[in-house]
């Protein structure tokens, strides 16, 4: 029996592990619920799954979460300081941690997590792309497991395990879908809607990770995440368009054997392989029906189109404080077009300033990054009000 903690538990990533835990009856013990403020969905999540204590960040939820409760479970510990939920994570009650966060609010939970030799299903690929060589030392150092979620990661995990080491692959080649902007012009992207940017053809995800898909910074993101991940070197690695989204990614080995992982585009996949590694266990996905499938199609992806890919590839191959910034100029940027204040083409001018302005230091330590993110934060926000002035 594992005991899971689950930061995150309200999202898209979170609901569809609880899925999986259900799917699974008796493999798991749910001890920790985390979220944001999504106190009815937590509630309904209490009610199933019988945690021994649960996180709200926001504080009138976390008020509102207590009234709520005081019938249902006297034994249920609610808790809203982030020190006492670090502390959790890394005591002994927990083993296995799904960290499912969106963005660099996830940062804190992993670290507690690495820093105490936990199991980590990693779908909060932020955290990694900003602090990736430090989050692996801490898992080298304190025995701990970094598991990925991110579809094309855990492909990729799938085609290395079992006799394929990484020694022997020279290529790993992340696909994507596109995103639901593939097929239009350039010029046509200019006034695209909120609307049109969350509704991702194939995945149905959070709003964050849907806008970074159509603009290809989530798999930007990903390129950086798969070096961190594998150890790659830059050149290693290569992203190809796959708008079925069937092929999840592959490996080149030497001898130029390919290996390829496919699967229904569902993240139950992913997180059933993550939560049952070493064995499997059940996804309670469809099985995919090959005749059925029609073709599939690999395209380059068109770097002019989607200028944050390009971004991406620089911060990754500049490194140092980068990634950092990248990161933080997307999240400030993205969360200003979810609520309409720039426009969709703003995103990677905005991102592209800020890496301008700002000087590229080398990483010393977690707190350097840290800051580097407040600081880009701060130069996303100003630039933002200028776009606006
Ligand atoms: P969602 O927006 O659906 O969910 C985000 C979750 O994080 C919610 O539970 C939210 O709580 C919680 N949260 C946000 N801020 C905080 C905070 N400060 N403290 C505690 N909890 C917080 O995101 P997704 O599930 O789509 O994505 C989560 C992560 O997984 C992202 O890093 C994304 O890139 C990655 N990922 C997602 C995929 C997907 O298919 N969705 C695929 C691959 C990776 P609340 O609901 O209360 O706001």
């Amino acid at each position: 029996m594992r005991n899971l903690a689950i930061l995150g538990s309200t999202g898209s990533i979170g609901s569809s592990t609880l899925d999986v835990v259900k799917s699974n009856p008796g493999m798991f013990d749910i001890q920790l619920l985390a979220a944001k403020s999504n106190h009815p969905l937590l509630l309904e999540q209490i009610k199933l799954f019988k945690p021994n204590y649960i996180y709200l960040e926001d504080e009138s939820s976390f008020i509102s979460i207590k009234d709520a409760i005081k019938d249902i479970d006297q034994s249920l510990e609610v808790i809203n300081n982030e020190q006492d939920l670090l502390s959790l994570i890394s005591s002994n009650i927990i083993d296995t941690v799904v960290a499912a966060v969106v963005g660099i609010a996830g940062l804190n939970g992993v670290e507690a997590a690495l820093s105490s030799g936990k199991r980590v299903l990693l779908a909060n690929k932020e955290s990694y792309v900003v602090a990736g060589e430090y989050l692996n030392k801490l898992c080298k150092e304190n025995g701990g497991l970094i598991i990925p979620l991110d579809s094309e990661h855990s492909a990729i995990h799938q085609c290395l395990s079992r006799g394929n080491q990484k020694e022997k692959a020279s290529r790993i080649i992340l696909t994507g879908s596109g995103g639901p902007f593939l097929n239009k012009k350039k010029t046509d992207l200019a006034n695209v809607t909120m609307e049109e940017a969350i509704n991702h053809p194939i995945w149905t995800m959070g709003r964050k990770i849907s806008v970074d898909s159509s603009t290809l910074m989530n798999k930007g993101l990903e390129l950086i995440e798969a070096k961190w991940l594998f150890e790659s070197d830059t050149n290693e690695i290569e992203i190809i368009i796959h708008p079925e989204g069937i092929v999840h990614s592959l490996v080149e080995f030497k001898d130029n054997s390919i290996i390829a992982q496919l699967g229904k585009p569902d993240m139950k996949i992913p997180i059933a392989y993550g939560l049952g590694f070493p064995n499997r266990i059940n996804s309670n996905v469809e099985s995919l029906n090959l005749s059925e499938l029609g073709p599939l199609t690999f395209l380059d992806p068109d770097f002019d189109k989607f200028p944050c890919l390009g971004l991406a590839t620089e911060a990754l191959i500049t490194g140092g404080t980068a990634p950092a910034l990248l990161n933080a100029a997307n999240e400030v940027a993205v969360e200003a077009f979810l609520n309409e204040s720039i426009k969709y083409l703003d995103i990677p001018r905005v991102i592209s300033e800020v890496l301008e302005i700002n000087e590229i230091k080398k990483v010393d330590n977690i707190s350097s990054i840290k800051e580097v993110d407040l600081i880009a934060r701060r130069s996303a926000d100003l630039i933002i009000k200028g776009l606006a002035a």
